[in-house]
């Protein structure tokens, strides 16, 4: 049986039983033999179909985001916030994943040469469950706007909301087969990759699962994307908007109660405005309200899992036993962790070099700004970066310099379907959203005529 239990009260909500192989495999083979059909149908017909489902999650989003709150604790408010951005996501691709498709004509010697854009077929997602809806639909919806068809395999502790956006697409009328979830544990992928009705494999989670997918499916030749962990740094020149930049540090690392793939976790600041900008970060963070998730005024939930508060009460103990200052918080409560800053952060501590997956964020200062470079670049990470500066000459400089896939300068690190999604080093490999994103999955076919 696969569980989902309350993170809040604790308790069980529900039960799910596992999928067995014949089952299994009756799910492919209706996939399969769907997308037979499914890849003939014009964009019209699938761009009707997903802004139905747009429209069907704005109408429900409170039903929705309500399972989201209490299987993984997410305040109810960011909850219904994560399902009006997976309506726009769909929106997104239902307008231009016809444009972003169409025929691409490449004069050569040929009388006529191009390049045609086909599905591949079924494509497989395993999934976490930090944005139990929004991970699945940046996937979904390019991939049936693409005419791929998309087999479901979610983190065990949201299988409610798994099974909920599979209800999205068959309340609004996708053939069946279209979309399915799959109850299943990690265990079951393997062979599920292997089988040669599944084209490709796309995952978001954390390393050792997307090394696990990722070794299978070069084994079998298939493709894959990886979004993976992030250790995102939000670095503060000299020059900064204190007040501005404070605000949107604290959104970057604690929306979410700071379970986010690409939220800030080191805050790397100038060491002229530290002692400033970290007194007005400390008293913002103070004054974010941690309680019950389905509360409308709670900002900060729970852990998704009493573990995972425990796996970060480790990496803060950890990081003080090596010199790190508590300014704030450190102290945790079955799945609940005070949010948390620590000063005197250096490389060398868990803080800075893992990844931290909850309401806390190291400060580290840097002197000279090559210095502040260098500190992000450090990382084993490569997701994204935010820096904060008035001199947006000296932004544009620094842009080059960094690894990571993502560089926002005075704001956070944001996804936005119309801008591509993804990262370096062990973040991953791959793009999702935007035209990048739909490309993934497509066979770019060359055509030449003579
Ligand atoms: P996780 O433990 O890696 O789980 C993600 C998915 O992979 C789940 O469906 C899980 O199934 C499955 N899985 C786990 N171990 C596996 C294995 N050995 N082989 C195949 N599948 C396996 O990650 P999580 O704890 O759910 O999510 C947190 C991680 O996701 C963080 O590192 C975060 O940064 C990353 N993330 C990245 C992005 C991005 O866009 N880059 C976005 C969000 C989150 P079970 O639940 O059944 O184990």
């Amino acid at each position: 049986m696969i569980e989902s239990r309350n993170p809040y009260t604790g308790e069980i909500i529900d039960k799910f039983k596992e999928l067995n192989k014949k089952e299994i495999d009756e799910k492919i083979a209706l996939a399969d033999s769907r997308f037979k059909s499914w890849r003939k149908t014009s964009f019209k017909e699938r761009s009707s179909l997903l802004l139905k489902a747009a429209q069907e999650l704005k109408d429900n989003k409170e039903e929705y985001a309500r399972d989201i709150s209490l299987e993984m604790g997410k305040p109810i408010t960011q909850a219904i916030a994560e399902i009006e951005k997976c309506a726009w996501v769909c929106e997104y691709y239902a307008e231009n994943a016809q444009n972003h498709l169409s025929d691409k004509s490449i004069k050569t010697d040929a009388v006529k040469s191009f390049v045609s854009y086909e599905p591949i077929g079924v494509v497989l997602a395993v999934m976490p469950w930090n944005y139990p809806f929004w991970q699945v639909f940046r996937f979904a919806a390019p991939a049936l706007m693409a005419g791929n068809i998309g087999v479901l395999k979610h983190a065990s502790n949201v299988m409610r909301s798994a099974n909920n956006i599979q209800k999205v697409f068959e309340r609004t009328g996708f053939p069946e087969g279209c979309f399915q979830n799959m109850v299943i544990g990690s265990s079951k992928i393997e062979n599920i990759i292997r089988d040669p009705r599944i084209k490709a494999v796309t995952l978001t989670g954390s390393k050792p699962a997307g090394a696990a997918v990722a070794s299978t499916a070069g084994e079998e030749i298939k493709k894959s994307v990886l979004e993976l962990g992030g250790s995102n740094a939000l670095v503060v020149f000299k020059d900064a908007n204190i007040s501005e930049s404070v605000k949107t540090c604290v959104q970057a690392r604690f929306q979410n109660t700071g379970q986010s793939c690409i939220a800030g976790k080191r805050l790397i600041l100038h060491e002229s405005i530290a002692d400033e900008f970290t007194e007005e970060f400390v008293r913002q963070v103070r004054e974010l309200k941690s309680g019950d998730p389905l509360d409308k005024d709670t900002f900060i939930g729970t852990l998704a899992r009493v573990d995972l508060a425990e796996d970060l009460e480790e990496q803060i103990n950890e990081s003080v036993k090596k010199g790190a200052k508590i300014l704030l918080g450190g102290k945790r409560d079955g799945a609940y962790l005070e949010p948390t800053v620590l000063d005197k952060v250096t490389p060398e501590m868990s803080m800075f070099n893992e990844e931290t997956f909850g309401p806390a964020i190291g400060i580290t200062t840097f002197k000279k700004d090559s210095e502040a470079v260098d500190l992000v670049n450090r990382s084993k990470f490569g997701l994204g970066v935010s820096i904060f500066t008035e001199d947006r000459e000296f932004a544009e400089s620094l842009v080059p310099q960094f690894e990571d896939g993502a560089v926002f300068v005075n704001e956070l690190v944001k996804s936005d379907p119309r801008l591509p999604f993804g990262g370096t080093k062990i973040s991953g490999y791959g793009r999702e959203l935007s035209e990048d994103g739909i490309n993934e999955f497509v066979n770019k076919k060359t055509v030449y005529f003579n």
